[in-house]
């Protein structure tokens, strides 16, 4: 693990009034010393922090963040805070989840404030779980911050509604990889039957077996579905296709996705406020 020293987005030391005024106003808890907070970023534009993330970053003392977390949040962080890289990628080396565990812990029993910095939500699909786990076990005093998940913020930023009335009375989040790396052993039968909308993570590589699990279950192939990538990102792509044609969909778009089917996914027609006005995610 790497520690990498950013720049901070105040040199000349950060005016802590405005988040002095929003700790009082929202009477924020304190973040102690020895304490380790688990927070989520969100998944992509840095404005989707809450405010316990904003303040988070601006008074710990080390934060381990990883790679989906956005740059810019971290030119937040104090002078002399301590930033260290503990991503995981697919397909990438990556950090031990024993390593950035035992860290976790050390840097909580020497006293100080150590932030755990996530993409979207800590406790989805995050493994936020398997660390706060560590952390009570060890008798580390921790709070979680949650996030807001690509599978709902990714698809705000598409214009597609996670529930609707007309559409959806129900949604499913699934993940599309297995702790072996491979498709998960899941009940395609009853996930085809159980709810109307179906939002996957990380299935990308296995779009295809997917869909095509799906229509043996009964869905049809000319179902709408969407892939939405880099969400809520300045590079942001989302196809509109069918489930039939998901796996290819999804083959031409960068890895970073999230794949959507359901009726929900046609109210993008509608919806679609970035699109219509352009230069809304982060205007110059
Ligand atoms: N804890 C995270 C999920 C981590 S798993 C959350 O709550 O969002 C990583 C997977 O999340 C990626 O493979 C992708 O499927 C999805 N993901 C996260 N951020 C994304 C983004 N900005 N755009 C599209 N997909 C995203």
């Amino acid at each position: 693990m790497a520690t990498r020293l950013w720049p901070i987005a105040f040199p000349n030391g950060y005016n802590e009034t405005m988040d002095r005024n929003i700790i009082t106003a929202l009477n924020l808890a304190p973040f102690e010393k020895g304490w380790v907070w688990l927070v989520g970023a969100g998944p992509g534009d840095p404005g989707l922090i809450t405010a316990l993330g904003l303040m988070a970053i601006a008074q710990a003392d080390f934060i381990l963040y990883d790679a989906l977390v956005d740059e810019r949040l971290l030119g937040l962080a104090r002078k002399g805070a301590g930033l260290i890289f503990a991503g995981k990628r697919a397909g990438v080396t990556s950090c031990r989840q024993s390593d950035i565990s035992s860290l976790l812990i050390d840097l909580a029993r020497k006293g100080s404030r150590v932030l755990r910095l996530k993409g979207g939500d800590p406790f989805v699909f995050g493994r936020g779980g398997e660390e706060a786990g560590v952390l009570a076990k060890a008798r580390v005093p921790f709070r979680i911050v949650p996030g807001i998940t690509a599978g709902i913020g990714g698809l705000a930023y598409a214009g597609i509604p996670v529930t609707h009335r007309d559409t959806n009375h129900a949604v499913t989040f699934i993940t599309g990889h297995g702790a072996d790396g491979k498709l998960p052993k899941l009940n395609w039968q009853a996930i085809g039957k159980g709810s109307e909308t179906l939002v996957f993570y990380m299935a990308r590589k296995f779009a295809g077996e997917i869909a095509a699990a799906l229509i043996s279950a009964g869905r049809k192939p000319d179902e709408p579905a969407a892939v939405i990538a880099n969400a809520a990102r300045q590079d942001q792509s989302v196809t509109v296709t069918t489930l039939g044609g998901l796996g290819e969909a999804a083959a031409a778009l960068p890895a970073l996705s999230i794949l959507v089917v359901g009726e929900n996914v046609r109210l993008r027609e509608q919806l679609d406020w970035l699109g219509k006005m352009a230069g809304a995610l982060n205007p110059a």
